[in-house]
Formats: structure tokens, sequence, C-alpha cells
């Protein structure tokens, strides 16, 4: 019989990519059940994911691994369990990002997007796409995700472009989407409109700047008035004041004078103005303030936009006409210096609004955008989340989700940009009418012109984003998938993208299929540094999981991502973390050379039924336990938690306990080496699985390698069931504890506190590992146990076989003794030569102040309403463990006693 062998170390780089192309090739990530093959089984439900689609233009960032980590992890727990299960992979145009990039390549080239056209600039960016798109999608194969990449889309592939069309069409016949002026976000650098979403807010320090508003009438009076903004009192077309304020009572009605430009507007009253901020007087801009805009409204006041799209002064602007926004905001104030209109300048910290992409500052403008009329929309996705149809996870999300949808706001959904869904409009230049339309129009569709010209205009990425766990199915054409795939089962992504995209495919997903696109929101924590900050290139701190993959192994950047993390927590991710991690899967690898070194060790078939040893029937046990845990863990989205017990049983008990005493059963040889062979094989197994969604590569490896070791040796049999590969392999079930197993693990706890004692005290008093130790138990009831157990004992604490004496009970206390106590066994080691005995009776007298304590600590907790309020069950625990202390306490009393002799 050959002699398997594993190689001596685990390589993740020569082993990850080879997995990888074989998982692909064998077809593990295409759904058990499908619809387009024979033998579907409709009935059967599946376990859907569709992937949170990473920019084209991306690079494999911490946030990327983290959401892959998570997704495949789902996947490959729910695939084990026999489940049909689709992970839908693709990738999204992300307009702004995108072409940014190909405007930047241009830039070098000396060309710009205006100076090629649309066309060519359109073809220039596709062909990036195909240079670059790719390289995304490669790196989320690096980490492991088993997404069908036969079903892999992409936001502005044919089918989702018909599926952007279709939904735009229906939604404006309904009257749901308008075009229209309305103040919306522009960047001034990028030349479009952005959500409000894509804005982020930064505390920075600026001027509050006082200044002169002159009544019309008498120029020597004036009301003061304060701005962050000065170039923007070109466009105020009032001032307002509280209508409670005496202050102002007598300017309401009367007319001021616009500085410079010499405007007349109104002085009016609004319960919006804060009478405490400022002057307690308010300029109004509606052309340039969101909050001035809703008193615009309110007033009827025009509304005068004095920035062009470049934010440069316009014609309104009068002398400042063609100088940039901050150029303007000096020379203005110079000249109303100049003009005694100043009151002071105060340095002020603002909230400035800057772009998510570019960086530079929002200004608020009117322009004529699409927007989607969204509350009705949003009224049907509050009340999916609140009647359960779909749940968020951790749920304290569901209250900031029902927040924000109440507050939300119309869609500002056209962008000033080229790459992405052109908008489906068609303007005539003969009746003035919009014709929108699923085909590409030849004619007017309200006067029969030919003078038509398709809207500049592309979508915001968010509306074909939105559609992505439908429209990747085959929406709007009833396709196979779409019938057995939709609804999904799980949206996972980071909480952070609960608005900018969840809530959107609650929304359109209830819109245009009506169902909910997902039962279940999943919502992951942000990674941090290990200071606590946020990963951002902005900050200079990103760990490149790139380079930790290439130096550390996937897997164990993936365990540390899925076991740091629970449901909507931040973590930390630091790379000592991984490297421990690392170091777990040399462990598991060094394990699995053990237990496949073993295999081969076995060569004939028992001769009687299996005897289980102590030790067998624990680890059995504790594995059985494990199993169960992990399954409520899993159930319940404790990944992380799950993944911690697998550890601690993998390291702590299996490897660290078992493993040692499986060394000496094997060499008993015989039935006794063939079924612990047997039970090493079998832990091995149902660990790898347990930690297959975690560490896909290594458990993948290692569990081929025990496969194939089983193959050669009388214990085939074990492996008789098991399929090909560990990605498909059935998910171990758990099963009702069964009645010996508490003993057993109860009874092995014990073997394992009294080695404890004795090596923590061979490592106090330095007693070297060749000098074995006589040891005396009473052992009182576990006497028998002990006795089957004292060889184990033995070869794990470095005591002497020969001199091991077990007793029910002493009749008198061995003098000269070392005497400690585990629960209720005296333990005696003749260790005086080398104990000071003072020492040993100041050790034995802080055991008892320590047992003292927690009898009295104990005792107060028995006496309280804890007694009668917690479950039953606990309060018993509390009594053991009392019990257990008073026992405690007379032993060491009595040794003490010993001493004295
Ligand atoms: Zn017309």
């Amino acid at each position: 019989m050959a002699t398997y062998e594993l190689p001596k170390t685990y390589d993740p780089k020569t082993t990850e990519e080879r997995i990888y192309a074989w998982w692909e090739k064998g077809g593990y990530f295409s759904p058990s059940n499908d619809p387009h093959k024979p033998g579907f089984d409709p009935s059967r439900k599946p376990y859907v994911i569709s992937i949170p689609p990473p920019n084209v233009t991306g690079e494999l960032h911490v946030g990327h691994a983290m959401f892959v980590s998570v997704e495949d992890l789902m996947i490959r727990y729910h695939r084990m369990k026999g489940i049909p299960t689709l992970w839908v992979p693709g990738s999204d145009h992300a307009g702004i990002a995108t072409q940014l990039q190909v405007e930047k390549m241009l830039s070098n080239e000396g060309l710009s997007r205006e100076a090629i056209g649309r066309d060519e600039f359109l073809r220039r960016t596709w062909a990036w796409k195909e240079k670059y798109g790719g390289i995304i999608t490669r790196q989320i194969r690096r980490l492991g995700a088993s997404c069908d990449w036969n079903r892999e889309r992409f936001t502005l592939d044919e089918g989702l472009s018909r599926a952007v069309r279709e939904a735009f069409v229906r939604l404006y016949e309904q009257e749901l989407i308008y075009r229209g002026p309305r103040l919306i976000n522009w960047s001034p650098g990028l030349k479009t409109a952005v959500s409000d979403l894509e804005v982020e807010y930064s505390e920075e320090p600026g001027t509050l700047y006082y200044f002169k508003y002159q009544l019309a009438d008498n120029p020597t009076e004036y009301i003061a008035v304060a701005t962050t903004r000065p170039e923007t009192i070109l466009g105020d077309t009032a001032v307002a004041v509280h209508p409670d304020d005496r202050r102002y009572r007598k300017f309401v009605g009367r007319q001021v004078i616009v500085p410079i430009l010499g405007r007349l507007i109104p002085v009016i009253t609004d319960t919006y103005v804060d009478r405490e901020f400022g002057t307690g007087a308010l300029k109004i801009t509606p052309g340039h303030d969101p909050n001035d805009y809703m008193i615009g409204q309110r007033h009827n006041l025009p509304v005068i936009s004095v920035l062009d799209e470049a934010a440069k002064v316009n014609k309104n602007g009068g002398p400042y006409q063609g100088q940039d926004r901050f150029e303007c905001r000096k020379n203005m104030w110079a000249d109303m210096l100049q003009a005694g209109l100043v009151v002071k300048e105060v340095p002020y910290t603002i909230n400035v609004p800057r772009t998510q992409r570019g960086g530079e500052i929002v200004e608020p403008m009117i322009s004529t955008q699409w927007f989607v009329h969204i509350q009705p929309l949003a009224e049907k996705a509050i009340a999916a989340v609140r009647d359960g149809r779909i749940r968020i996870v951790p749920d304290h999300f569901a209250k900031v989700y029902f927040n924000w949808m109440e507050n939300i706001q119309d869609w500002c959904i056209s962008r000033q940009l080229w790459w992405g869904h052109r908008i489906p409009a068609w303007h005539c230049a003969d009746c003035r009418k919009m014709t929108v339309s699923l085909q590409d129009p030849d004619k007017c569709a309200h006067c029969g012109g030919s003078q038509i010209l398709q809207d500049p205009d592309v979508l915001d990425t968010w509306f074909s984003s939105g559609l992505w766990p439908f429209s990747t199915l085959g929406w709007p054409d009833q396709t196979p998938d779409l019938d057995y795939f939709y609804p999904t089962t799980m949206m996972e992504t980071a909480y952070d993208i609960l608005f900018f995209w969840v809530a959107r495919m609650i929304m359109m997903g209830l819109e245009f299929t009506g169902e909910v696109p997902f039962n279940t929101v999943y919502l992951h924590g942000l990674i941090r540094d290990e200071h606590g900050r946020k990963m951002s290139k902005s900050h200079g701190i990103v760990v490149d999981p790139l380079i930790i993959m290439d130096e550390l192994g996937t897997d164990a950047l993936r365990f540390t991502l899925l076991v740091g993390s629970a449901p909507g927590n931040d973590m930390s991710l630091e790379v000592k973390r991984v490297e421990a991690n690392r170091n777990f899967c040399n462990k598991i690898w060094n394990a699995g050379r053990f237990v496949i070194g073993c295999l081969s060790q076995v060569k004939e078939e028992p001769k009687a039924k299996a005897e289980w040893t102590l030790a067998d029937g624990w680890i059995w046990a504790r594995l059985q336990g494990l199993v169960r845990d992990a399954e409520r863990l899993f159930q319940s989205y404790q990944y992380g938690e799950a993944g911690r017990q697998i550890y601690e049983f993998f390291w702590n008990e299996f490897a660290d306990w078992y493993l040692e005493i499986a060394k000496m059963q094997m060499a008993e040889g015989g039935d006794r080496a063939y079924y612990t062979a047997s039970t090493l094989a079998r832990i091995l197994d149902l660990s790898l699985r347990l930690l297959h969604p975690f560490a896909p590569f290594i458990t993948e490896e290692l569990w081929g390698h025990l496969r194939k070791a089983l193959q050669d040796t009388p214990l085939a049999s074990e492996s008789a069931e098991w399929p090909e590969a560990l990605i498909i392999a059935a998910w171990p079930m758990p099963r009702p504890e069964e009645q010996w197993e508490a003993q057993r693990v109860a009874d092995f706890t014990l073997v394992q506190e009294l080695v404890r004692v004795v090596r923590n005290l061979r490592a106090e008093k330095n007693v070297p590992p060749s000098r074995k130790l006589p040891m005396i138990l009473a052992a009182g009831e576990k006497t028998t146990i002990l006795r089957a157990q004292a060889a184990t004992m033995a070869a794990l604490a470095q005591l002497d076989l020969q001199k091991m004496e077990i007793h029910r009970s002493l009749d008198e206390k061995p003098a000269g003794n070392v005497a400690m106590v585990v629960g209720a066994v005296e333990i005696y080691l003749p260790l005086t030569e080398i104990v000071n005995i003072e020492e040993e009776k100041a050790r034995l007298n802080k055991l008892f102040s320590e047992a003292e304590e927690q009898i009295i600590r104990l005792e107060a907790l028995l006496s309280s309403p804890f007694a009668t309020k917690a479950p039953a069950a606990v309060v018993q625990k509390e009594r053991e463990k009392l019990e257990g202390f008073r026992e405690t306490a007379a032993k060491v009393r009595s040794q003490l006693a010993s001493l004295e002799d």
C-alpha cells in the first residue's frame, strides 16, 4: 500500500489559482438546479445574491474584500446545504468615475472630450472599458468569489440598457418622471448635477461678512445682514425677518437696495428666520441656496441665477460678469467697503459642501433637470420593510431607513455626462413637445415633425443600479431566470450605501416587478484602521488587500475580515491579525499532515467493534456541540462568532489536546490505531467543512488530500459518500445531543484540568520536563474514570505512571506533599524538596481566601432578587458554583492543616 504524504508547507500562491480554476471548470459556481438545464425542479427554493457591482474603473480595496468574503461565505454555506445557489456577478459603468478617467487620458494626449466629440469619446470609453474593465473582476476572483460568471452583467450592456429604457418610459408614462428647473447641487468642475448623496460636508474655516441693506426710501437707514458668500448678494430677491421680531417691524413691506447693482427688493417676514443667528435678518437668494429656494417658493419671489455652469458670474452679476465665484467674492466685498456698506467681518466655521468625486465646492444652482417624483415609490418601500416583507439586519438600521424615506426629496436623475444611459427623450423643434419612447423615434409623436433632437443628458448611475436585482436576471422579459431566481434572497452590502443603493432597489423593485427585490438586507460595518479611522485614499491609510493576499494568503485575509466583523459594526483591520490567521492556516495544514500520516499507519481492518476512548468520545461530542452552535450562529447571521468558535475548537481542542492523545493511541496499534485514525479523519473532515466558507482554498486543498489518502487505506469506507470537491460536500448537520455526551465532556474536562494544574505547577517551579513526578490522587467518585486515564495523564503531564496512586479517599493526608484541588479531586505531588514550605502555605492561603471571596459573592447573589428573577437553570448553575467553591475551601483548609504537621 502506498503511503500518502502531504507537502510540508502550504503555499497559498500556487494553490489558490489552481483551485479556483478547477472550481470554475467544474461548474460548481452555477446553480445546482438551473432552469436552463435538464431535470430542473421549479419547486426547490433557491438562495440568490446579486453582487453589489463594483465600479468598472475600480481596483480592489478592502471594502470589496469585505463584501466578497461575507457574500461568498453565505453562498458557500447554502451551497453545501444542498440549496440551489446563485450569486450574480457584474460591474457598474460608474458614470462620473469612468468619464473622469478617460478625460484624464485625453488630457495627457493634449485632447478633450469636447474636441473629439461625443461619438468618438464614447468609442474611446468603451475601448478603455474593454482594456481595464476586467481588472476588478479578476481581483474579485482572487478572493475566491464563487459567483456564476456565466451570468456576469454590466450596467451598460445591451440587456440592462433595455431594462433602463423600459423603466424610464414606464415612470414617464405614469407621470412619475418630470423635467423642470429646480435648485440642484452643481459641480462646476465636472459640469454636471450631482445628487445630495454625492455631496460630502466638511467643516472649514471661513468668514461671516456683515453688511448694510440700505432702505430705498431713506438710505441713511439700513438693515445689517450677514452672509458667508457675498457673491450671492447679486442674486438676492428679498430680505426676510421673523414676523415677531420687534427690531425690524418698521422695515417690513418697505424696499431695500441691492449693493452695487442698485436693484430694489422687498423686506418680507418668514417664520423660518432664526432671530438669534447673525443679525436676525436673512438675505434671500432662491437661485443659490436650498432654504432660500423654499422661502422664495412660499413668497413667489423671482429666482435669479448669477453663475454659469463653470461657476463664473453671468450677465445678472453686472460689473462682475465673467469673474470666477471666489474672485467676485473678493472684488465685490472690496467695492462694498469702498461704498461704505460693510459692517464687519468675523471668522466663522462653515460646513462646506464638496463633491465626492471631484472634491471641489458644490454650488446650489437652478438648472433644468430630470426628476423622479419619489414619494409614491417611497411609500411602498416603507411599507415593505414595516410589514416584514424585507428584513434589515441589524434591525436598528430599519429606523434609519424609515427616517430617511419619510423625508425623501425628488430624485434628480439627469447628469450632464456622456458616459451612461442616454435619456430616451426627444425634443421637437416645431411644437416644443417631448417624445419619450422605447424605440428611437424618427418623428415627433405630437406634431409628426422630423426636427427632433435627443436630450443630451445621461441618467444617474444609481438609476441603472437600482434595477440590478431583476435587470440582471433578464427583466423586462419574463425569462426563466427571472421566474425562478427572483425575488432574490439576500442583499448584502456596507451600511453606508443603504440609501444610495438599497433603498432605490427596493423602490424600483416594487414599482416594476410588484415584488420586493430581496427578502433580507444584511449590512456589514466599515473597515477602519487600528486607530479607528475610516480607510480611505484621502487619509492615505489604505491596507491593500492584494498585497496582503500575496504575502499572507487569501484565506488569512478572509478569515480576519469575517471573524473580526459583526453585522453593522465597524471593524479595524490590523495586519498582525492577518498574520495570526496565516498561522492558523499553517496549524490547519500541520494538523492535516499529522492526520494523513496516521492514516498511512493503518494497515488492516479492525478485529472487533469499536471501543472508543474517553478522548475519542470527548472530541466527537465537542465537535457535535460546535456543529450545533455554528448552525445557530449562521442562522442568526453571527458569522464572526461562528468562525471564532470553529477556530477555538480546531486549535485549542483538536490540535492541542486530541492530536497529542491520538499519538499515544496510534502507538498502541491494532484496533485502537484503526479507530483513532477513523476519529482523526472524521474530525478533520467535519472541521474542514465548517471552515470552508471562511477559508475556502486551504480547506479544499487539504480535504482533497484527505480524501485521496483515505482511499488507499482500510478506512476507505469513511469517504465513500464524499463528492469530488469540498465546495459541494454536505454541510455538517446538527443533531440532538446524545445522552452520553455531557458526561464524556465533563470527565475529559476533569482530566484536562488535572493535567493543567500539574503543568502549571511544573512551570512555576521550573521542574525540568525530563523529571517524571509521582502523583497521589484522592478522586472520590471520579476514581474509576481517572484510573482509566492514568496513562494519558502521565504522558501529558510528565508523571511517573509506575508511581501514580489513585485512591477513592485517603485516611491520612500524605505528608511532605504539595496539595492541590480540582473540583472534588485532591492532588498530592511530593515536591517538598524543591518547594519552599512557607511559600506553599502562602499559596494555599491565597487559594483559600479566593474561594472564600467567591463564596461570599455567590451567597450574596443567591440571596438577592437574582435568585427569584433569573431563569431557574441560571440560578442552579450559580448554586453549583457555590457548592464547588465550598468544597474547594474545605479541601484547602485540610491541606493547610496537613502542612502544619
Ligand atoms: Zn412636435
